[in-house]
């Protein structure tokens, strides 16, 4: 979409996932919530991560983070930062790279504040966990971070709790608190989900210049492809436990090749196109317990036939573009 994440490609990744699986241990069984995932992530880029409510996305990157607690474990994988192997760190080693070089952002921004504590006091504990500096000159970066995520006032608004805040507002405050020791790449996890339309415009249109402003690298997990479609150059579409498609999003939208990311597009309501009909993606994201060893999608699939009953490995189309479907490249 744009020649800087056309650049940024052929670069080396800044975080590289590979072969993560994270499974939770249940009474019903193993749930492989993460089942083989290899993604990417490239130096300046916006790279969307898409896909239904337990496909992984989130798992995926609270994986990458240290942030899975019991039954959750990872099983297998590596993820790579840099020079580094975060799941080799130990926990304080982790937290030390948490908020200083890779942060999160989540959704619900109500219970991920502390409701006890004003916005400006969790700004400055961010800080000071990464940070030896005065007080005084902490809050004058909270202050800082506070007029770059446009929150007015700042000063008076620094004094207040979380619930003085409107939900636009309180997304903001999260980026503040994300973006507080200026970390090379933000995970923003459903950030604007939570919002009504014209505000999740505005916090997304926040999130691409704070990325141009900071020269982050942002990774954008979102069910939206809309959304996806507008701020990332990239875009992995993940489907129970396991990355379907990835590829550029121009190319990845007009000419999808898993018949799962059509149908994601095909549910994309189009204003202005009266004669548009929506199409659901008819049935249900399989259990993720005990699943046989053929392609996940086949229950949906309106193209699946008997060979796709056996293990569908991703494979690669071109230098920047691979999908997971037998019949990817024949679909009418
Ligand atoms: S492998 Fe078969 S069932 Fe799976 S998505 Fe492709 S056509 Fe559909």
């Amino acid at each position: 979409m744009s020649s800087a994440a056309d650049s940024a490609s052929a670069d080396t990744p800044v975080l590289s996932i590979r072969g993560l699986q994270t499974h939770f241990a249940t009474q019903s069984g193993l749930v492989k919530a993460v089942d083989g995932v290899d993604i990417e992530v490239y130096a300046g880029e916006c790279l969307g991560i898409v896909g239904e409510s337990g496909s992984g996305k989130s798992v995926t990157f609270a994986s990458v983070l240290g942030l899975v607690r019991p039954p959750g474990r990872i099983v297998a994988g590596s993820v790579r930062y840099r020079d580094q192997d975060l799941l080799a760190l130990d926990r304080k080693r982790l937290r030390a790279l948490r908020g200083k070089e890779i942060a999160i952002t989540l959704q619900d921004a109500l219970t991920c504040l502390n409701p006890a504590l004003t916005v400006g006091e969790q700004i400055i504990e961010t800080l000071r966990e990464h940070r030896r500096a005065p007080s005084r000159t902490l809050r004058a970066q909270a202050l800082e971070m506070m007029a770059l995520v446009g929150i007015p006032e700042p000063a008076s608004r620094l004094k207040q709790y979380p619930h003085e805040f409107s939900g636009g507002m309180r997304q903001r405050v999260m980026l503040a608190i994300a973006l507080a020791c200026r970390p090379r790449v933000l995970i923003a996890d459903e950030p604007t989900s939570a919002l009504d339309v014209t505000i999740q415009a505005q916090v997304l249109e926040l999130l691409a210049r704070l990325r141009r402003e900071l020269g982050m690298t942002v990774v954008l997990i979102t069910h939206d492809l809309g959304v996806v479609a507008e701020f990332c150059e990239r875009v992995v579409v993940m489907y129970a436990g396991q990355a379907v498609e990835i590829g550029p999003t121009r190319a990845l939208i007009g000419a999808a090749l898993h018949p799962y990311t059509r149908g994601l597009i095909g549910s994309i309501p189009r204003l202005g196109d009266i004669g548009h009909r929506i199409r659901p993606i008819e049935g249900q994201v399989p259990e993720l317990i005990d699943l046989p060893a053929e392609c996940r999608f086949i229950g949906r699939c309106p193209y699946a036939e008997p060979a796709c009953r056996t293990l569908i490995a991703m494979r690669s189309i071109d230098a920047r573009r691979q999908v997971r479907c037998r019949r990817a490249g024949t679909l009418a």
